[in-house]
Formats: structure tokens, C-alpha cells, sequence
């Protein structure tokens, strides 16, 4: 790959003289690129070397003449490029021939991203025409264009700034760090903001480790663990939290196969779901039930209760224990009572039936605002008559619940609830949920939460795993007069990670 020419054209060459420093400075001393900078005026024709002339039709400025802008542009794009062989400036490129790109700042043109910058990184040449006034003048990109050139009418923002010099020198940096050598070290495009996996970079870090009172050693110890792996996994998690804290936009391009469980827990902890046959993370709201969700929320329970349940129950016990526990009184109860946490997780926008699979549960679109989820925290606490919450199940002995950090008595509660529509099982949904439960429960100062959940059931056992449950025992029920086993997890939310 021989030198990348940068030629600008402008009415201000001084403004250019920054290319001399920095990188680029020494990009160009290398011979990596070749920056050349010319007065436009230089093809003016009369004594004033008058570039510009009033709007045909009126109006306030001046536009910017095509036929200085013809004579000039002729000329840059017939220069010859370093060691490939050289088109004629208005020539169509052909195969083997040098890329020559004509770029024209323009506040009203195609958006500069990264991948602009990655694609015009192989170009051969760029002539940048730095426009001034209202602009240049419409048919000079029109003229070039129809004579094969390839023009790139490219904006840096959505703002008006007063010419393309400083438009220019944006793009410039932007394509000449990726030219092979221009950085001293490749690896640094390779994890950066608006790269090909789409996300921001994570937040990053130097020395001193603990500076104005701000310790990495308390805040993101596994900085400093060594552990590769593990530097990787959290430096990733950061960088989904910044990108959906930041770019939402980003995330819903995201693509669900290059999402492996723990970015989809990752994104779910922010609020997103990858429903199954989704082309993208859609945002998820979750929130505390409402007395109006009440009917709904028992017929999702009552829908939704089988998915989990052991496979030898008859559906004449499922449905007794359904019509026992998922009354819309037990949870218009619980609504109603601050000792229990009941979430709900709803699509704002809802799910058309594309994007959803066949499942046991049935196929169909989610409605706008339908319910899709649900979970239910219930504290141990006593009302004043000393009764418990109905539906609380007796804690198992295996679940210790430890005192507070600051020496109060310690809490318990029950993770009574965690279901999801099984049309939109694996979305993450449940992950959201099970996050929102934990954080709840911090809030709440339960220092012990505590769940059973059916000993065949592996991938929710992983699921809590990952949330940082630990499995502590075991406890026997009965379903519908059936003898079921549950593995008993806990985990202390005061001390789990994201808690608050
Ligand atoms: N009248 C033009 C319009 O409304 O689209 C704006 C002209 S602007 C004052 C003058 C020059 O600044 C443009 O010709 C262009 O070269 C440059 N420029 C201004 N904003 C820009 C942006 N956001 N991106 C790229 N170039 C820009």
C-alpha cells in the first residue's frame, strides 16, 4: 500500500497548517500519508481572485463558482498517486487503477461514521473541497459525479459550521489512524467506541489506582486481578451499560448472533430483550404492578406456571394448584401490600408475529403494553397480628439469613416469582426481572433472598447461578398431592453486584 494522498483544496490554507503536528505530522514524515494543501484562489480569474457570486434566485450569501471550482478540481484529481497507476482526474476507475474519492463537506450530506472512515481508509487519493458562504455551487458534485468520479458529499454532525476546513481535518484524523502504521499500536482500533461490534468503548483507566478519593481497587477490583478473562467479561458489561445508557440507537442495531448469555444478561440488566427471530434488542419496561394489571398478571401466572413445573404432573394437578394459588385476590393481594414486590415486564412497543417462534405457548404477535413477565419479592415480615404474607412458603433451614453491614438485624424474603410468556423464552426478559428483583430487594434491606426452583430445571438454576444465587440446600412440596424436589439458592443483595 503506497502513500494515502490528502489533498485539500480550501480558500484558507493556513487552517490547514495543523496537519504539520501530531500524528498526522508524523504520519505524513513517515511517507505514510501525504497531505497537500492549495489555495483555491489559485484558479481565480480576475485581479480580486473572486471565487464566490450571489444565489441564482435570490436570496441572503454567496455560493461558492463552479467554474474555479472546475478548473481547480481538474487539476488536483489529475495528480499522480504514489507507486499505483494514475486515472486521468475525470476517468471512470477501473480494475488495477488508483481510487481517487472527491469528498465535499456538506452539512446536508451522508452522515461520517466509523465505517465511512474504514471504507475511504483504502482509498488511493481524497480531495477534500472545503466549501465556505451558503456552499459550492450544485453542479460541480453533479459534473464530477457524471464523470465517473466517486463523490462523497459527507456531513460530521447535524450542525452548521462555517466551512469544511475544520470538517476536513475531522475526517483526515479519522481515516489516517486507520492506514497500516500510522498508530504505534494496531490493537488500539481494535476494541474502540463504534467498532464492528457495535457498543462504546468501556470506561478506562491509569495510574495512580485510587486518585481524589476515586479507588479502583473498590470499584472495579477485577481491573486489577489479573484474570483475562475476567478483565474482559467486565470490560464488556461496561461497555453495554455505557451503550444503553448512552446510545440506545446503538443497541437496536445490535445483532442477537453475535450476543452470547452474558451479554444478553448484560443488556437485560439495562432493560432489553432479544425476543427468539428478533433482528434486534427491543427495550423492555419493567415496573411495579398496578391494581389495573391484576386480571392480566393472573392469567399470565396462570399460563405460565406449567412452563416450570416437573414433567411426570398430570395437567389435573398443574391446574389445581393454579386454581389454588394464581387467584387475581392472592395478587391483587400482594399489589396491594407493601411486604411483596411484584414487578410486571411489558414491550412498550409490542412484537410483530415475525419475529416470534413457535413454542409450546403458541405463536402470535405481543400486543402493544402487554404483559410478557412477572416477578414477586415477598419479605418475611409479620403484620401486626402476627401473620405472614399469604403465599410466603416456610423458609427452608438451609437459608441463613445474616445481619445487616451495619449490625441490624438481617432480613429474609423469597423470591416467590419469576415467569415469562414463553413466547418470549431466552429473550432475557427473565434476566431483567431477576435483576430488578434483587435490586429491589436491597432497597428493601433483605439480606437474604432466597428462591426453590425445580431440581430438573437447569437452565433457570444457571440463570440464578449468574446472577449470583448460590445453591444452599434443598426443599420437598406437593403439587396438586404430587411430591416434588427444589433446589433451595440464596444470595445476599445487600453485597450482590449492581445491587444499587
Ligand atoms: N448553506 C449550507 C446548508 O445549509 O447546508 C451550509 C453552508 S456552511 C455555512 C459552509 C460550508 O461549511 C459547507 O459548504 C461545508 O463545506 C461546511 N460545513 C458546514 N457544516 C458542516 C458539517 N456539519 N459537515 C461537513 N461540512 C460542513
Amino acid at each position: 500500500m503506497g502513500a494515502l494522498r490528502l489533498d485539500v483544496v480550501t480558500i484558507f490554507p493556513d487552517y490547514l497548517k495543523v496537519l504539520d503536528l501530531s500524528l498526522i505530522g508524523r504520519a505524513a514524515g513517515d511517507g505514510l500519508i501525504t497531505p497537500v494543501v492549495h489555495d483555491l484562489r489559485e484558479w481565480a480569474d480576475d485581479r480580486r481572485r473572486t471565487v464566490d457570486g450571489p444565489p441564482v434566485g435570490g436570496g441572503a450569501g454567496m455560493v461558492m463558482r463552479p467554474d474555479v471550482w472546475g478548473r481547480a478540481l481538474d487539476r488536483v484529481l489529475a495528480a499522480p498517486i504514489g507507486g499505483a497507476a494514475t486515472s486521468g482526474g475525470t476517468a471512470p476507475r477501473t480494475g488495477g487503477a488508483a481510487r481517487r474519492v472527491l469528498v465535499m463537506p456538506a452539512p446536508s450530506g451522508d452522515l461520517f461514521t466509523q465505517r465511512t472512515a474504514e471504507d475511504l481508509a483504502g482509498a488511493d487519493q481524497i480531495v477534500f473541497a472545503c466549501g465556505r458562504y451558503e456552499g459550492i455551487d450544485a453542479r460541480v458534485a453533479e459534473h464530477y459525479r457524471d464523470a465517473g468520479v466517486e463523490v462523497r458529499e459527507l456531513s460530521i454532525g447535524d450542525y452548521v459550521l462555517g466551512g469544511g476546513e475544520a470538517a476536513a481535518l475531522v475526517m483526515i484524523e479519522a481515516i489516517a489512524r486507520l492506514r497500516p502504521g500510522v498508530l504505534g499500536n494496531p490493537e488500539s482500533v481494535i476494541e474502540e467506541s463504534h467498532g464492528e461490534d457495535g457498543l462504546l468503548e468501556y470506561p478506562v483507566y491509569t495510574r495512580p489506582v485510587a486518585w481524589r478519593g476515586l479507588d479502583l481497587a473498590v470499584r472495579e477490583p477485577a481491573l486489577l486481578s489479573g484474570d483475562h478473562a475476567r478483565v474482559a467479561r467486565v470490560r464488556r458489561d461496561a461497555a453495554i451499560a455505557r451503550t444503553a445508557g448512552r446510545r440506545p440507537d446503538m443497541i437496536r442495531r445490535l445483532s442477537p448472533d453475535r450476543l452470547d448469555a452474558d451479554d444478553r444478561a448484560a443488556l437485560a440488566r439495562h432493560g432489553w430483550a432479544i425476543p427468539a427471530g428478533a433482528r434486534g434488542p427491543v427495550e423492555l419496561l419493567v415496573r411495579s404492578a398496578r391494581p389495573d394489571d391484576v386480571d392480566a398478571l393472573a392469567d399470565l401466572a396462570a399460563r405460565t406456571f406449567p412452563d416450570a413445573c416437573p414433567p411426570a404432573l398430570t395437567p389435573e394437578q398443574v391446574a389445581s394448584h393454579t386454581a389454588l394459588n394464581f387467584t387475581p385476590e392472592r395478587l391483587s393481594a400482594w399489589q396491594a401490600d407493601p411486604r411483596a414486590i411484584l414487578t410486571v415486564a411489558e414491550l412498550p412497543d409490542g412484537l410483530p408475529a415475525v419475529w416470534l417462534v413457535e413454542t409450546a405457548g403458541g405463536a402470535g404477535a405481543v400486543a402493544p403494553r402487554e404483559l410478557v413477565g412477572y416477578s414477586a419479592v415477598l419479605l418475611e415480615i409479620a403484620d401486626r397480628r402476627g401473620a405472614l404474607l399469604s403465599g410466603l412458603d416456610s423458609r427452608p433451614d438451609a437459608v441463613e439469613v445474616p445481619t445487616r453491614a451495619d449490625g441490624a438485624t438481617g432480613l429474609a424474603a423469597e423470591l416467590s416469582k419469576v415467569y415469562v410468556d414463553a413466547r418470549l423464552r431466552s429473550s432475557g426478559v427473565a434476566a431483567a426481572l431477576l435483576d430488578h428483583a434483587v435490586r429491589a430487594a436491597a432497597a428493601a434491606g433483605v439480606t437474604a433472598l432466597w428462591l426453590g426452583t425445580h431440581d430438573g430445571n437447569r437452565r433457570a438454576q444457571r440463570a440464578y447461578r449468574r446472577r449470583g444465587f448460590r445453591a444452599v440446600g434443598s426443599r420437598d412440596y406437593d403439587v396438586g398431592g404430587r411430591r416434588c424436589r427444589d433446589v433451595v439458592m440464596s444470595l445476599n443483595p445487600q453485597e450482590a453486584r449492581g445491587a444499587r
